[in-house]
């Protein structure tokens, strides 16, 4: 089903509601003012379809319809003229004519805006010329009590019912903006937090990390040659290797600490609260664990890390700086050989195997 088709249904669907409550409860108020003036049998029919089966008919319309949308607009247009229709007839007594015409114009803006409300304006106007012309009733026949309490439903309930639908509406739009705002701070083959996305929260670590002066770390991730891997086993053993890092990495992190797809077999991570040797230790792990740990579904993969970590400090001027210091890091730790974790200006961390005490 294509998704103009399957909106122009949804649109659709969503007016059935509103259209047979508001058309049902608003035949009291036409009715009770068309009765004194006294209405032929086929316009007792004509008012009964209006009132309780055109909801359905102009549902069906729209459902046969190639384009359910542009039916259930024409579908409004003859709800106005319809409305328009009743209040000709009714010699425009005031009372039932505003409550039905306000209640349509009220519909037409809510699903179309002005430019929807300016066409069902027309053919109100065009309805009520024609009712008026086959009727020819006393004009502004005084209201009796009757059709006041007749109207009462239709203005307390139908607004109910649109206020209902507008606010349905308004949960659908706030789960699409949560859906794609998900969807735009997402790396799509790790679902790590993306790179701009990281970004963003490095810049708000970096003012936290300056305003209260807590120990704060980031570091930078590669995998060495993985270049190799794709070459060797293809890109979709790579990119399984990249997912496998990114659950190893997250499976070792606190719920604080903000990890990310730098991009290509970069990762990054952002760790709060954490000192330099907090950090050293949490990464070395995870070199240890990616390096050690054979996966049975990439048999033949060894994998090893280069990590490069940079606590915030006062000398700091910006996260780009913060971040900048950790790439030196990795960039040594590339340099100095590979599957090492290294330290922005204090060198190199991890040669020898860890003591107990620090694993
Ligand atoms: P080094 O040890 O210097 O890091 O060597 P390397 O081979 O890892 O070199 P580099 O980091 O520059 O290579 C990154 C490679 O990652 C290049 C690119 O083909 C691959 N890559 C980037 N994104 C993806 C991805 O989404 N999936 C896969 N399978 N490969 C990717
Ligand atoms: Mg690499």
């Amino acid at each position: 089903m294509n998704t103009r088709y399957a909106k122009g249904l949804s649109f659709a669907r969503r007016m059935h509601l509103p259209r047979s409550v508001g058309l049902g409860i608003g035949f009291f108020s036409v009715a009770a003012a068309l009765y004194p003036a006294g209405l032929p049998t086929w316009g007792w029919v004509l008012l009964i379809f209006n009132g309780y089966a055109w909801p359905h008919v102009a549902y069906l319309l729209a459902r046969i319809s190639k384009k359910p949308y542009h039916a259930e607009l024409r579908n409004l247009i003859y709800d106005s003229i319809a409305g328009g229709f009743w209040a000709g007839a009714m010699g425009f007594n005031p009372l039932p004519t505003v409550t039905a015409l306000a209640m349509m114009a009220m519909n037409n803006v809510a699903t179309g805006g002005p430019r929807m409300f300016a066409v069902g304006t027309l053919a109100q106007i065009a309805g009520g010329a024609l009712g008026y012309w086959l009727f020819l009733p006393a004009l502004f026949p005084p209201i009796t009590q009757i059709q006041v309490y007749a109207c009462l439903p239709t203005l307390v309930i139908y607004p109910m019912a649109i206020g209902l639908v507008c606010y349905r509406v308004a949960l659908q739009l706030s789960r699409h903006k949560k859906a794609l705002h998900k969807l735009s701070t997402t790396d799509s083959l790790t679902g790590l937090m993306n790179h701009g996305a990281w970004k963003d929260v490095l810049h708000l670590q970096f003012d936290n990390a300056k305003a209260t002066q807590r120990p704060n770390t980031v570091a930078l991730i590669d995998i060495d040659h993985f270049k190799s891997i794709n070459d060797t086993y293809g890109h979709i053993i790579g990119d399984s290797v990249l997912k496998r890092l990114s659950s190893a990495l997250t499976a070792g992190l606190r719920e604080t600490d903000q990890a990310g797809r730098y991009g290509g077999d970069e990762f990054c991570v952002i760790l709060p609260d954490t000192s330099l040797a907090q950090a050293i230790q949490l990464m070395e792990r995870l070199r240890r664990t990616v390096n050690e740990h054979a996966d049975a579904r990439l048999p033949g993969i060894k994998l090893s890390l280069s990590i490069g970590i940079a606590a915030y400090g006062a000398h700091l001027t910006d996260a780009q700086m913060w971040l900048h210091e950790a790439d030196m890091a990795l960039y040594d730790a590339k340099t100095n050989g590979r599957n090492q974790v290294m330290t922005a200006k204090q060198g190199f961390v991890m040669l020898e195997p860890m003591s107990d005490e620090v694993k």
